[in-house]
């Protein structure tokens, strides 16, 4: 089913054109109107074409301001290819400082493909799926921890489904330069519902990045994220002349499944690690003092694999099944 998302872009033109995706939105104060997801289109006519989003979640800050910071650098540069950029992809989550969309709950990074249909964070994906995966050349999504975890800076991707595609994703990869990529099935988290997963249903190589953490600025994952970013548009001859710095590769790491940690419990968790940490099969990883027995002992967590900290939850308060504690190793 056609998109039902509009906007008034015409990609194929010369220039610069901004507007905004237009989401159809029924509400009590407002029967016929629509959300309005800022886009801007760069085109020099003759190149490949990127597309870069952010705001996916939208407690997820170092993309966002990356994306705007290089409207600004763009501007005034010389495109050849083809600049696609959504900086508050979810915008009414972006709005309310929320990973989830309050209008309809919705994970903009768990729904993908979405619904033409839908609800309006379906109805965004829909259209990223539809509208604008087909015209991209390459696709970088820009993530962080968000509000609840703080996260190492690594960038993720899924693997292509032949060697073609693996090594467009590879080369994605090597460009972007986080210091770890990881590549994934997305069986630890989104599967197959998240932006970078239906890009490489599309066959688009496709990558998403962790920045940082706790719904805050790191400074070091904004200019992780403006240094890759320049060096793809520079790299893929979209931005020829963009400076960007000399990449240090990339460093690949496996998440180490059985290394994650989950609360046992409701109650107070107390680290005793932190991301980026180096830690050993056995080493005590911090514990939850329970909320529902006073006085109690603490509840002990013990790390079962030995790894270095990918992620660990941000604020103290936890309840049954949070994430507290994931691993990556080198390959
Ligand atoms: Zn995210």
């Amino acid at each position: 089913m056609k998109s039902r998302v509009s906007s008034a872009i015409d990609f194929n033109a010369l220039g610069v054109q901004s507007d905004h995706a237009r989401v159809p939105y029924s509400s009590d104060i407002s029967a016929y109107g629509w959300i309005p997801v800022p886009m801007i289109c760069f085109n020099g006519g003759n190149g490949p074409t990127a597309l870069f989003t952010a705001g996916t979640h939208g407690d997820e800050y170092e993309g966002q301001v990356a994306l705007r910071k290089l409207v600004q650098l763009l501007s005034r540069s010389r495109v050849e290819g083809r600049v696609i950029i959504l900086p508050a992809l979810n915008q009414p989550a972006v709005a309310a400082g929320r990973r989830n969309s309050p209008l309809d709950g919705g994970n903009l990074n768990r729904v993908f493909p979405g619904n033409a249909d839908g609800g309006p964070t379906s109805m965004i994906a829909h259209y990223v799926a539809t509208e604008l995966f087909p015209m991209a050349d390459l696709v970088v999504d820009l993530h962080s921890g968000g509000s609840s975890l703080d996260y190492f800076t690594v960038t993720l991707a899924h693997p292509g489904r032949d060697d073609v595609e693996a090594q467009a994703v590879r080369r994605l990869l090597d460009v972007f330069a986080a210091p770890y990529s990881i590549i994934t099935d997305g069986s630890g988290g989104g599967a197959k519902s998240t932006l970078y997963a239906a890009a490489e249903q599309c066959g688009v190589p496709a990558i998403a990045t962790e920045l940082g953490s706790g719904a805050t600025l790191s400074r070091d994952g904004l200019t992780i994220a403006e240094d890759g970013l320049a060096r793809v548009l520079r790299e893929y001859g979209i931005a020829p002349d963009l400076e960007a710095k000399q990449a240090v590769p990339t460093q690949f790491v496996r998440f180490i499944r059985e290394g994650a940690i989950f609360s046992p419990c409701q109650g107070l968790f107390e680290p005793f690690v932190t991301t980026g940490e180096k830690v050993s099969t056995g080493q005590a990883a911090g514990v939850v003092h329970r909320l529902d027995e006073t006085p109690s002992d603490p509840v002990p967590l013990t790390f079962a694999a030995a790894g270095t900290v990918a992620y660990r939850r941000f604020p103290t308060l936890t309840a049954t099944g949070d994430a507290l504690f994931g691993l990556f190793d080198a390959q």
